[in-house]
């Protein structure tokens, strides 16, 4: 069975950075960058991370102009296979931590074996599952106000947020600097979002709530995008129809550690837990975690990136001072 000394799982802006810095430090990485299948695809999960899903990135340093997703973890990738890191197109799905050297069991590939591992996998956001969500995403839909609502076409416009915790208030707030109006779409008459959010986002008059309210369907056309949403109350099922330029879904996140379970401490929420402030360490020794698996309040490119450069110096000292590194 291989046996590199370090396996780094998932190829967002977290895996690649963590993969650019051990190959420098001539660790020699092994990378399974996720597998191209059906699931991944419907799931958004497919390799390059949450980055592939999007268009334009403007708030990653070095791109005055802007960079496309895709195009920035391509170039990621490329610098990470420039300095010496291996690529394996597949899914790890399942780990045995209990056992050393770690063994790693792929999709289809066979088994390997890692001294240290840096987990990456990211996590994914959650959307309400319409057809119609699904036909317009990047035209209209998004999950990340701070990403996308500085986009010409939400500009000037009423945009609807979808969600009542801390995250949908957050993105109606933020959208409130480009929108001509923020309706708040929630599926109760009460949010839970901290109260002191709640009171930012209840006195901002650009924000309008929609109580007791879902979301029937998305409205647009192939030209425009997104063009409205179809309300459907939830005490009477009665229907309305409002114009927006835009649907962001604050719903929550889900984690993508379902191969982990019962391998490493996971909070609540199914996030890795990180066991040492500013540290990547888990619950198992030599096996570290970077990006939004184990960070759910930042989830940003960048901070994704920053993680994973910090777990790959904490996984090659670890391997230097257990006298592991090749
Ligand atoms: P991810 O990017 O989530 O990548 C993890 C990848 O690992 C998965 O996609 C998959 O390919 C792989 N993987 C998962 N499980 C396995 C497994 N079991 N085996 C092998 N591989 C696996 N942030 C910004 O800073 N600026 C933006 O403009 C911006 N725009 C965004 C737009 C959209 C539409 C979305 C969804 C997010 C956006 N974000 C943006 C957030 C940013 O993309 C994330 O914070 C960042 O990608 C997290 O990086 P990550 O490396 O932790 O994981
Ligand atoms: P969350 O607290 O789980 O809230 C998710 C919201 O989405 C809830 O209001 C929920 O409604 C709603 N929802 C879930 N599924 C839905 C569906 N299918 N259809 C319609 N609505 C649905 O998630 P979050 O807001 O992303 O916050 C996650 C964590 O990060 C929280 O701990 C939060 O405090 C933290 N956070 C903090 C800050 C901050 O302090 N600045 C900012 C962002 C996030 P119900 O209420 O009816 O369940």
């Amino acid at each position: 069975m291989p046996s590199p000394a370090l396996v780094i799982i998932g190829s967002g802006p977290a895996g690649w950075t963590a993969a650019i810095y051990a190959a420098r430090a001539n660790l020699k990485p092994v990378v399974y960058e996720g597998a191209i299948i059906e699931k991944n695809r419907l799931q958004g999960t497919l390799p390059l991370g949450q980055l592939a899903l999007t268009t334009e990135v403007e708030n990653f340093p070095g791109f005055p102009d802007g960079v496309m997703g895709p195009e920035l973890m391509e170039r990621c990738r490329k610098q990470a296979v420039k300095f010496g890191a291996t690529v394996v197109t597949d899914d790890i799905v399942s780990v045995d931590f209990s056992r050393r050297p770690f063994v790693l069991t792929p999709l289809e590939g066979a088994p390997i074996q890692a001294l240290s591992v840096i987990v990456a996998t990211g996590a994914r956001a959650n959307y309400l599952g319409l057809p119609s969500e699904d036909a317009f995403k990047n035209r209209g839909v998004s999950a990340c106000a701070v990403c996308d609502g500085a986009l010409p076409r939400f500009r000037n416009k009423a945009l609807a947020v979808v969600g009542g915790g801390d995250s949908a208030i957050e993105e109606a707030t933020f959208l409130t600097k480009f929108a001509s109006r923020v309706y708040l779409i929630h599926r109760r008459a009460e949010l839970r979002a901290s109260r002191i959010m709640q009171e930012r986002a209840l006195s901002n008059p650009k924000i309008s709530p929609k109580w007791n309210t879902v979301i029937d369907e998305v409205l647009g056309t192939e030209k425009e995008g997104v063009t409205g949403v179809r309300l459907k109350s939830v005490l009477d099922g009665s229907r309305e129809e409002i114009p927006v330029a835009g649907m962001f879904c604050a719903i929550g996140h889900t984690p993508n550690t379902d191969f982990l379970k019962g391998q490493l401490e996971l909070t609540e929420k199914g996030y890795i837990r990180w066991k040492q402030t500013n540290r990547t360490v888990t619950s198992v020794e030599g096996v570290f975690a970077a990006g939004d698996v184990a960070d759910d309040y930042y989830r940003q490119a960048i901070t994704a990136a920053g993680t994973g450069c910090m777990a790959a110096l904490d996984s090659e000292r670890w391997l230097a001072a257990k006298g592991l590194a090749h």
